[in-house]
């Protein structure tokens, strides 16, 4: 195990499965509906790559840029600092997260996308963090694994830009980031 994490929550193997579960049941939900996917980077590339090879039916991919994470805490304020190249109007959008925490990044952008005359917006996340939910009514519809209110990286997940390259998930040590 690398020395900078504590425990591994998922392996590659285990995300790779999950991965396959919840684009099979995207498929399912969304023939004829050729849904845009629109991943919130940077921390969706690795799912989004993963997730989009199990779904079979038309599809099509964007991105946004959304942050209130800074270090380890959420900022309480999300600014959109790259929008979509594509027209949401009109269009089933799933919005794609690595990971839903106080609720508040995926909320506001739902909402924006919601503004923007979507015609269904649905959320899928690899990760979700029950126990920090601020927006007590945000649920995800895809949700990959629930984990405790730990501080996770790996599989896209970052600390101030590092480790997203990890093919797992896994709690980072204290020591890393109280110093
Ligand atoms: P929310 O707005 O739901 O509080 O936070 C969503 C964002 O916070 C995620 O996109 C992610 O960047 C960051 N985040 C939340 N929890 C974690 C975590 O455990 N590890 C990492 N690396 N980022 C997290």
């Amino acid at each position: 195990m690398d020395n900078f994490i504590e425990e591994i929550l998922f392996t590659h193997e285990e995300i790779v499965k999950k991965c396959k579960e919840l684009g099979e049941k995207i498929t399912k939900d969304y023939q004829d509906k050729c849904p845009i996917l629109i991943g919130l980077l940077k921390g969706c590339v690795p799912f989004m790559a993963e997730l989009i090879k199990h779904i079979k039916c038309d599809m099509e991919i964007d991105f946004m840029k959304a942050s209130s994470y800074q270090g380890i805490c959420s900022t309480g304020t999300v600014t959109i600092t790259k929008d979509t190249s594509t027209s949401v109007a009109g269009r089933h959008v799933i919005i794609v997260e690595d990971i839903v925490d106080s609720g508040l990044t995926l909320q506001q952008v739902t909402n924006l996308l919601r503004d923007r005359k979507a015609t269904s917006i649905e959320v899928v996340v690899l990760l979700d963090k029950p126990a920090g939910r601020t927006i007590k009514q945000f649920k995800p519809k895809y949700v990959g694994f629930t984990i405790p209110p730990k501080f996770v990286v790996g599989f896209g997940l970052d600390y101030n830009e590092l480790y997203r390259n990890l093919d797992y998930v896994g709690v980072l040590k204290k020591s890393v980031y109280d110093k």
